[in-house]
């Protein structure tokens, strides 16, 4: 019953005008909101039993009785995996009528994962986008356009909708060139652009040659950026760069960062985060449950994302607890020679090298002997690769003990490969650790 108000009050507060949102969710007390998680989760998990095979076929096969479970923790080592939306298919997880659909771009696989919609989803993550738009200060006398990729994208459609309500003019580009964006934007003059981080940072390298124009911020989603990059961009145009964290299967934004820049401020109402096993720093892969989602609800969906949980308030005020800056996909992550090493370990050890804007992959092999990491930088002139490497060196020395130890004691080699400028991407997405030794060797585990 007190859930049910609680959660009426909620849908109200979540239909208002943005800057009245924020304000009533940041006075809501505490023990509310672990209340309103419980009835979803509970509700969700029941429509999943029911009426998605997939699930129904999972909790019989495993003697889950869901009308017992209360937390998602208590349904021990079950785990949704983007495996099981690929094999499945999508059709497996439906509980109710589809209205859209999208797609993922992983780097894992080359099947798509698909994930299906209602419009009335899609509304509801627009109007909670659109809260956290308003915390970052953009309102409706602003300017937008748009780069996102619309091509089964999801998140150009919740950007759509999150504006809509925020009432501000938008002009949605599509990903185009950075240089075509140019010519267009000149006569818009946005004073907010969204796109992918990579396509901003070389949208930002234009601008600073051809000439900028006022700009409140700019908004990245797809992909994460290093810090360096993002200080490129915002000195550009003097202007904070931010960025969002999602998936397609989470239907967008899971958290969006706010003007510390320390974290994303995470969806608590419409998502169950967990971070089963960490590391001794709190570190984990996030895995999470759907709580408002009534056509294909995710019962603890792994995210492969690495990062962690932050409860701790954030001294910009807001009432949402964060995540961590993802540390690294776990399908990225690679035990070899050099030691558990994923891609932020490589773009510490290229941190002030190669020029902010150049792009690099770390491949893995196996020479017969020992292990080869193989860093594959991109650089404008061959010439530099000495320099280059020695700088990576002496980065790998100071930053990383234990990788270094294992260097000295010749665990692996270690080489950078110079590669042209533009070579290393080809796809939306770039993977950045590959591990090629079961291609090279047939290896006895
Ligand atoms: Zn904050």
């Amino acid at each position: 019953m007190l859930t049910n108000i609680i959660e009426q009050i909620e849908r109200m507060v979540l239909h208002m005008e943005p800057h009245r949102s924020v304000r009533f969710l940041n006075a809501s007390p505490a023990w509310s909101l672990p209340k309103i998680q419980r009835g979803r989760f509970r509700r969700t998990l029941r429509l999943a039993a029911e009426r998605s095979p997939f699930y129904r076929e999972q909790f019989r096969k495993r003697g889950i009785d869901v009308r017992r479970i209360e937390h998602p923790s208590e349904l021990g080592d079950f785990y949704t995996t983007g495996e099981d939306l690929r094999v499945h298919g999508a059709e497996a997880f439906l509980t109710g009528r589809a209205d859209t659909a999208f797609e993922t771009t992983g780097t894992t696989s080359p099947t798509p994962k698909r994930v299906f919609f209602s419009q009335r989803e899609l509304n509801e993550m627009g109007r909670t986008s659109a809260i956290g738009l308003y915390h970052l200060g953009i309102r409706a006398e602003d300017r937008v356009l748009s780069a996102y990729d619309c091509s089964f994208w999801v998140s150009p459609a919740v950007l759509r909708m999150g504006l809509q309500y925020l009432h501000c003019f938008h002009v949605e580009a599509g990903k185009i060139s950075p240089e075509e964006f140019y010519e267009h934007a000149v006569v818009y003059k946005p004073n907010v652009i969204f796109g992918e981080p990579s396509w901003l940072l070389r949208l930002s390298e234009l601008a600073n040659d051809r000439g900028t124009w006022p700009m409140k911020l700019l908004f990245g989603g797809g992909e994460n950026i290093t810090e360096e990059a993002r200080q490129v961009v915002e000195r550009v145009w003097g202007a904070p760069l931010y960025l969002s964290y999602g998936q397609t299967e989470s239907f967008g934004t899971l958290g969006a960062e706010c003007e510390r820049q320390d974290g994303y401020h995470r969806n608590d109402l419409f998502f169950f985060f967990e971070t089963p096993e960490t590391d001794a720093d709190g570190y984990g892969e996030l895995v999470y449950t759907t709580l408002v989602r009534d056509v294909m609800p995710l019962i603890r969906y792994r995210s492969t994302d690495l990062t962690r949980l932050i409860d701790e308030p954030c001294e910009c005020g807001l009432f949402a607890k964060r995540i961590a800056k993802i540390r690294a996909r776990t399908d990225e992550m690679v035990v070899c020679g050099m030691g558990n090493v994923g891609p932020w370990v490589f773009a510490e050890v290229l941190r002030n090298v190669n020029g902010h804007g150049a792009d690099w992959q770390a491949v893995i092999k196996h020479d017969g002997r020992r292990d080869v990491v193989e860093l594959c930088v991109e650089l404008e002139n061959f010439g530099h690769h000495a320099a280059v490497e020695r700088a990576v060196l002496d980065n790998l020395r100071e930053g990383f003990a234990d990788f270094w130890k294992n260097y000295e004691m010749k665990l692996y080699e270690f080489r950078v490969v110079p590669c042209e400028p533009g070579s290393l991407r080809n796809g939306r997405k770039l993977k950045r650790v590959l591990d090629q030794r079961e291609m090279d060797s047939p290896r006895v585990v």
